[in-house]
């Protein structure tokens, strides 16, 4: 797998696709943002304030909830997050073993607002882990035409668009 490259400023995973250069810094899209709206503060004190928010952040979400459940052919599991001050869902992620022992992410959401903050790496990462353990021969992940942006995140665990499916919705042909 390619090495990854992380944010001078907050230090998080960089997506290739939201990468920026600054003064000879790579730095990821958020902190590119905050810095370009604060131009006078320094990099140290930026960093200080972006990670502040985070942890902040990360405490309200650090409660998941996984549900394994046995489908009717292989075996489905859920997994939630939970802001616990807001005492509500932000996000799940839904991932399968079918009977041919083949994984797929079927479904992967997070609020607009909970986004950037590493749920959908912890989410992925326990998917995976799950999907290990069971050895499947290989793991797929549907990503809807309009919606290819995500395949940036998607990259990052080494997963590349390798088939178009066609869907006929109501045999508009007849
Ligand atoms: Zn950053």
């Amino acid at each position: 797998m390619a090495k990854f490259k992380y944010c001078s400023i907050c230090n998080i995973q960089l997506d290739p696709y939201d990468t920026y250069q600054v003064n000879g810094m790579l730095i990821c899209g958020e902190c590119y943002k905050i810095k370009k709206k604060y131009p006078e503060v320094s990099e140290e004190e930026l960093r200080e304030k972006i990670l502040n928010v985070r942890e902040k952040m990360k405490k309200r979400f650090d409660e998941f909830i996984v549900v394994t459940v046995p489908k009717i052919e292989g075996f489905m599991k859920v997994e939630i997050a939970r802001d616990v001050e807001k005492n509500v869902n932000i996000g799940y992620c839904i991932s399968t073993i079918n009977d041919r022992n083949i994984g797929e992410i079927e479904s992967l959401y997070i609020e607009p607002d909970y986004r950037k903050l590493g749920i959908g790496n912890e989410f992925m990462r326990n998917a995976l882990d799950w999907m290990d353990l069971n050895n499947v021969k290989s793991i797929c992940i549907g990503v809807s035409v309009g919606n290819e942006e995500v395949l940036s995140f998607y990259k990052k665990y080494g997963f590349f668009p390798k088939t178009i499916i066609l869907e006929q919705v109501n045999n508009k042909y007849k």
